[in-house]
C-alpha cells in the first residue's frame, strides 16, 4: 500500500495516461490472495460488466488526453470469455487510445481459446498469466486450480494466438521451498520461453486463508537466499531485473506498470481500482454492489511528492537522480550504504542493488531521512 503524504501541492503532468480496468471475479479464491475478487454467478458478472461499460463511457467523456497503456486485471479477466470484445470495443470508442498502446490482459492457465481469440482481435497485445509455480504440490498448497502441464498448455495456446509479449507470475519462498525447488521453478519458467517474469515473495496478508491457517514458511535468511539466487539466475539468463519484482528481456518491460513506479498518471475503473490524476490519488471502494448501483471514487490524498517519487523510483533498477532532491554533501553520507552493498552510486544517480531491493523499505527509509 502506498504511504500517505499530505499537504503536497497538486502538480500538472503532461504525459500520456494509463487505464486500468478491474475484473473482480475468480473461479476459486487462492489461499494467499488479498486482491478484491469474488466467485460470482453469471448474473452478477453481467450486471458488473454493464456497470463498468457505463462508467467507461462516462469517464471517456471526461478525458480527452491520450492513453498509451491499458491493463485489464483482476481477479481473472479471462472469465469474461467472448465478452472481452465488447469491453475493448467500448474502451476504444470512449477513450483516446494511442495506435501503439500496450494493452495487457491478465489470464489464468484455464483461459479459453475464445477469450484469447477475441482479445487478440480487439487489440490486446500483452498477456500476463498467473502460473505461480511449476511444481504441482506447490500449486496445490497455494489453492491454484491448474497443474504444471496446464501452464505449459496455456503458454502454447497463447503463443498460437499470436501473442509474443507474455508475462508469467512466479511466487517464491513458498512453504517447504528451498534453493532446489526454486531452481526447478526457474528452469521451468525459462523453458516456457517468455520475455517477462514477475516474481513475488509469498507474504501472508490479512483476510486470506493463509492468514487463518499459516503454513510454515522459510526463515528470513532462506528468503534472502532464494531472492538473491533468483535475481542472479534470471540475470544470467538474459533477463534484466528492472524492478524489485520484475524481470524482462530487452524491450519487454511492462509499460503500464512503469507508470506506477515513475509516478505517472493513470485512471483505474472498477471496485478497488486506484487512480492518480492531476496530483490527486483516489479509488473505488472494494464493494461490487456499491459499484453497480452508484460507481463513485473516494479521495485518498495528494500524490507526486518528493518522498513518493524517491520511494517509487528506487524500486526501479535505473534508480533516480538523487541530486534532483538532495544536496551533494548529503549524498556523500550515503556511501556507507554503498559500502554495505545496498546501493550503487553512479555520479548523482543512485539505485538499489539486488541486496538493497531485498530490504528496500529499510534502505529507502534511510535515504528519506536525508530530506
Ligand atoms: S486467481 Fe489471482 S486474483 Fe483470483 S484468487 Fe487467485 S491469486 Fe487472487
Amino acid at each position: 500500500m502506498l504511504p500517505v503524504f499530505p499537504e503536497v501541492a497538486p502538480v500538472k503532468f503532461l504525459h500520456n495516461l494509463g487505464l486500468y480496468l478491474h475484473i473482480p471475479f475468480c473461479d476459486r479464491k487462492c489461499a494467499y490472495c488479498d486482491f478484491y475478487s469474488l466467485i460470482g454467478g453469471e448474473k452478477l458478472k453481467d450486471e458488473y460488466l454493464s456497470a463498468l461499460l457505463v462508467d467507461i463511457k462516462l469517464k471517456g467523456g471526461q478525458f480527452d488526453r491520450p492513453f498509451d497503456t491499458v491493463y485489464i486485471g483482476g481477479g481473472t479477466p479471462s472469465v469474461l470469455g467472448d465478452k472481452i470484445a465488447v469491453l475493448l470495443d467500448t474502451v476504444k470508442s470512449s477513450f483516446n487510445i494511442t495506435a501503439d498502446a500496450e494493452i495487457t490482459a491478465e489470464v489464468n492457465p484455464d483461459v479459453s481459446d475464445e477469450f484469447l481469440h477475441f482479445a487478440s482481435l480487439n487489440g490486446v497485445n500483452r498477456i500476463s498469466v498467473g502460473i505461480e509455480s511449476g511444481i504441482d504440490s506447490e500449486l496445490k498448497t497455494l489453492g491454484r486450480t491448474h497443474t504444471r502441464q496446464d501452464a505449459i498448455n496455456a503458454i502454447n495456446r497463447i503463443k498460437k494466438h499470436g501473442f509474443k509479449n507474455i508475462s508469467a507470475d512466479l511466487m517464491i519462498c513458498l512453504p517447504d521451498s528451498n534453493l532446489c525447488t526454486l531452481k526447478e521453478n526457474l528452469d521451468f519458467f525459462l523453458s516456457l520461453q517468455i520475455p517477462h517474469i514477475s516474481s513475488y515473495i509469498l507474504k501472508i496478508e490479512p483476510n486470506t486463508k493463509f492468514y487463518k491457517f499459516t503454513p510454515p514458511l522459510p526463515s528470513e535468511d532462506e528468503e534472502a537466499k532464494q531472492y538473491l539466487f533468483m535475481c542472479e539466475y534470471l540475470e544470467n539468463h538474459g533477463y534484466t531485473h528492472y524492478e524489485i519484482s520484475n524481470f524482462a528481456l530487452d524491450g519487454f518491460s511492462s509499460k503500464h506498470n512503469l507508470k506506477y513506479w515513475e509516478c505517472k498518471e493513470y485512471l483505474g475503473l472498477g471496485p478497488s481500482a486506484h487512480s492518480f490524476i492531476d496530483g490527486k490519488r483516489f479509488y473505488y471502494n472494494r464493494d461490487i454492489k456499491e459499484y453497480i448501483k452508484n460507481p463513485h471514487t473516494v479521495f485518498d490524498d495528494f500524490g507526486g511528492s518528493t518522498e513518493e517519487k524517491i520511494m517509487l523510483g528506487l524500486r526501479l533498477k535505473k534508480g533516480i537522480l538523487l541530486s534532483d532532491y538532495i544536496s551533494d554533501d548529503k549524498i556523500k553520507s550515503l556511501e556507507k550504504l554503498e559500502k554495505a552493498g545496498f546501493i550503487n552510486i553512479n555520479g548523482k544517480r543512485i539505485s538499489l542493488t539486488d541486496r538493497g531491493m531485498l530490504v528496500s523499505n529499510a534502505v529507502i527509509g534511510e535515504i528519506l531521512e536525508l530530506l
